[in-house]
């Protein structure tokens, strides 16, 4: 006769939820289906809050966002198949990212493998390329390891994405809740992170001896230092060297934007033209122009801080410091206690920085002064960023996507809270506005979350809008509608030849499409604005309701061009 413990039985669901729930999960992002529906059950059964998406594509890159903000692993749980191939796309945004997530895919019956079952795909062989590490649980009795080996592993040296493949037949096995206790304790074990690199002290001394020997020394933050909290020894360094410090797009905020030392404003001049740059959490990559003439002086010292050292490696740097950024300015500021600097105001440099950023805003301004109606880009944006002003501390988060929308408002939208701005990131990923805007939401519950896309960028989740209202989430969007990716039809009448030449341009959308109206369709606020005041009320009123609002702004579809930089590629 069966004893009572065995008697007590539970499933491969009921003991994944429970894993999860014991190794620190509290939100999971997703959509459920055959064969995961179960387990989202039992995970918020167990505490975990689930929050349920249209589209796996939208609730990976909440996932993805989720994990950058927290720094806890971001979850996404999807159905086999097709549903684990819409979730890659969250997956390798984190990977490229270099952020903490999970992908739980539920897989076809194992018996079944390769006889064209429902849904069936080799996803252990799908995710590899976009993961850092992926596990399959072949028995219920592995589904404790597995989790807590895919947990740790997101967050463990270089954050990244990882895999978790849990087959039909493991969800619905059964184990006794005794040994499934006696397996969840068990995988505490993998729930040790990497021990600290530790950083070598002659390192911090070679890095302090070239920024003190520096004529035109620049401080870089990326988001990997965001990611490491490190807005406290980067303040503390800035300030007590007053070395003028260049955030990139979401290294934003880290410092604010306003901080007199900040270089964005100035910024060709400042990479173009300084001797020495600390690069901190940002890879010399495309947004940095490679570290590379004719942007960066080709006699630039770089001292590049990354956690992972393969980064360091690929891009041999004078001097690579490998460390949680976090850990390594705070050895630099002690060791410049010892023996302090400080270039002050009136240092060449910082004069010539400040005297350049000087310039160039009131330029800036004395466009944004302008009230241009039919809408360009720059007097909403104006209008918005006084607005986000406007409301102090906490700042909302600022999510952003589209070609002239993000480039426009990372010049005209002003960042002073860390983590505060998402955008298309490292891959120029089109499509993360929606999901981005979940996970903020969920992830600061205390900030608004306000985004600013482009119409072809909103379209890519718009119907996630039926989320915001489902969870009542505080989230304003902001479409800017200039009816098109660009804008509207820009071809050259020569240009336009052949059988279809009548189709709408392949730029082009419905012009004054009525986006507010999707919100409508759930209970959720709408607005149509075109003008100055127009725009004005539907912020002030949405942003002190609180609620899921879109804000449908007509643009002038002639108005803004692709950004400089990438023109040359299209
Ligand atoms: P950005 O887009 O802001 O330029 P990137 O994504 O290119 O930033 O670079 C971020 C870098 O930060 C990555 O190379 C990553 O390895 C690194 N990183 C991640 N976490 C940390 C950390 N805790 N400390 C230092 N570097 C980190």
């Amino acid at each position: 006769m069966a004893d009572s413990a065995s008697r007590n039985v539970i499933d491969g669901n009921v003991l994944a939820a429970k894993a999860l729930a014991r190794f620190g999960v509290t939100h999971m992002f997703g959509v459920v289906g055959i064969p995961v529906t179960s387990l989202a059950n039992r995970a918020v059964a167990l505490g975990i809050r689930f929050i349920a998406f249209h589209n796996e594509q939208s609730a990976g890159y909440a996932a993805s966002a989720y994990g950058y903000l927290t720094g806890l692993p971001g979850i996404l749980l999807t159905v086999s198949g097709p549903g684990c191939v819409h979730g890659l796309a969250g997956l390798s945004n984190a990977m490229v990212n270099t952020w903490p997530m999970v992908m739980i895919s539920g897989s076809s019956d194992q018996k079944d493998a390769g006889r064209g079952d429902f849904q069936e795909l080799d996803q252990i062989e799908a995710v590899k390329p976009f993961s850092k590490f992926s596990a399959k649980a072949k028995d219920v009795r592995e589904v404790p390891d597995c989790v807590a080996q895919v947990l740790t592993r997101a967050v463990s040296g270089r954050p990244g994405g990882c895999y978790l493949d849990l087959p039909t037949d493991v969800l619905h096995q059964t184990i006794s809740e005794s040994d499934a206790e006696i397996l969840l304790t068990e995988a505490e074990k993998y729930r040790k992170t990497d021990s600290i690199v530790s950083v070598g002290s002659s390192e911090i001394e070679k890095a302090v001896s070239l920024l003190r020997t520096a004529e035109k020394p620049l401080i870089v933050c990326g988001k990997g230092a965001a990611y490491a909290r490190a807005e406290g020894e980067l303040r503390k360094l800035v300030e007590s060297t007053g070395i003028p410090f260049l955030p990139t797009p979401m290294g934003k905020g880290l410092l604010s934007d306003t901080h007199e030392l900040a270089a964005s404003a100035a910024r060709s001049l400042a990479i173009g033209k300084c001797d020495v740059a600390l690069v901190v959490g940002a890879r010399l990559n495309w947004l940095l122009h490679f570290g590379e003439t004719p942007k960066w002086s080709k006699d630039v010292k770089f001292i590049l801080v990354d956690v992972s050292e393969e980064e360091i490696q690929l891009r041999k740097p004078h001097l690579g410091i490998v460390g949680d950024a976090k850990r390594v300015l705070e050895m630099i500021n002690k060791e410049i206690k010892d023996d302090p600097f400080c270039l002050g105001k009136s240092h060449p440099w910082v004069e010539a920085i400040s005297s350049k950023v000087k310039d160039n805003v009131s330029r800036m301004e004395a466009q944004l002064a302008k009230d241009v109606v039919p809408f360009n880009f720059l007097t909403p944006m104006r209008i918005i960023r006084d607005a986000i002003l406007g409301l102090g501390s906490p700042a909302p988060v600022v999510v952003s996507e589209g070609a002239n929308t993000m480039d426009v408002g990372r010049a005209v939208l002003v960042q002073t809270e860390p983590r505060t701005r998402l955008d298309a990131g490292t891959w120029g990923t089109m499509g993360v506005g929606l999901g981005y805007c979940i996970a903020a939401a969920v992830a600061s519950p205390e900030r608004l979350v306000v985004a600013v896309e482009g119409d072809s960028g909103f379209g890519f989740s718009a119907m996630e809008v039926e989320s915001l209202v489902r969870y009542q989430l505080p989230v304003v969007v902001i479409v800017f509608n200039n009816g098109g990716v660009y804008g509207g039809d820009r071809r050259n009448p020569e240009e336009v030849t052949g059988p279809h030449k009548d189709d709408p341009a392949p730029t082009s959308f419905v012009p004054g499409a009525a986006y507010h109206t999707l919100i409508e369709a759930f209970g959720g606020k709408g607005y149509l604005v075109g003008t100055p005041d127009e725009l004005k009320s539907a912020l002030a009123e949405s942003f002190s309701a609180r609620k899921p609002a879109v804000i449908n702004v007509i643009i002038d579809p002639f108005a803004g061009a692709e950004s400089g930089r990438m023109q040359h590629k299209n």
